[in-house]
């Protein structure tokens, strides 16, 4: 496994009480910096935006409107790249910003040239950092320009890069027969073949408060990444080391492989 895809979720990288979340940062940059030095191709596609803007501007939570969801992202965005900019310092590693939207993909020749930038901050060492453009793309006056939720997100990167591996950090172990939120016996899948509308209906919710996707968008990109002859690794973020663990081979979360 080379090229490898990783999202992080809001949920993952905000506390309960609606600040950041450091130490998710700190390990985040650590285990990203070490499978990088041994030769690891890794891209992040984070979200995060919106819950770190709403904490800079010490707002309780998400405004009304469409443009001050806007401004929310647009100062969000950047205070969540200074973030990382900071902690992947530490570990002497250079990030880079990719931000983008679904017509980007849409268009042969945008998605050659987002295609050539990955390709590129590769090459060099460094690890894209990836969003969706939220400060200027907006699902209710544009449908074509966006992804939505970063679970898409994630799984169109690796489409578009020819990725070998997604890892999806979340704030739930894996994919369950129903919602373990909810239902503390819900059983865990330890691997997933097919994604069908068995399964999609077992996605209950709107997941966390942070979380924009739930289950649903995550088993849908899981969906593509099948379709794709790709592989899926769903699992919780509460300590991004599982990534060596995930990568040594071992047994965590929900493996969707064909
Ligand atoms: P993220 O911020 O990582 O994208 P979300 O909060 O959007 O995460 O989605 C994960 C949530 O999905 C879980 O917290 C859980 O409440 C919900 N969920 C619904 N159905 C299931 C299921 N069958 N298995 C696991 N989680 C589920």
């Amino acid at each position: 496994c080379k090229r490898i895809v990783i999202k992080i979720g809001t949920s993952s990288l905000m506390l309960a009480d609606g600040s950041v979340n450091y130490q998710t940062f700190d390990r985040l940059a650590y285990v990203l910096t070490v499978l990088r030095n041994q030769g690891k191709e890794i891209v992040l596609v984070s979200s995060g935006a919106i819950g770190v803007g709403l904490n800079r501007l010490n707002l309780p939570h998400r405004p009304k409107t469409i443009p001050e969801q806007q401004a929310v992202a647009s100062v969000g965005q950047s205070e969540l790249m200074n973030l990382y900019t900071r902690f992947f310092s530490h570990y002497n590693q250079i990030v880079g910003q990719i931000l983008m939207t679904l017509d980007i993909v849409q268009f042969p020749e945008s998605r050659r040239n987002a295609v050539n930038a990955f390709e590129q901050l590769l090459k060099m060492g460094i690890i894209p950092i990836v969003n969706e453009n939220d400060a200027v793309s907006v699902e209710e006056l544009d449908h074509l320009t966006k992804f939505g939720d970063n679970d898409r997100l994630s799984a169109t990167v690796a489409e578009i890069i020819s990725a070998d591996l997604l890892i999806m950090l979340s704030d739930v172990p894996g994919f369950y027969d129903k919602n373990p939120m909810a239902y503390p016996d819900a059983v865990l899948f330890h691997t997933i073949h097919a994604v069908t509308a068995k399964e999609m209906a077992l996605a209950g919710g709107n997941g966390s408060k942070f979380g924009t996707g739930g289950m649903a968008t995550k088993l849908k990109a899981a969906k593509r990444i099948l379709k794709n002859k790709q592989q899926m690794v769903l699992t919780q973020a509460t300590d991004p080391t599982v990534l060596f663990d995930i990568l040594a081979g071992k047994e965590i979360g929900t493996y969707f492989v064909r």
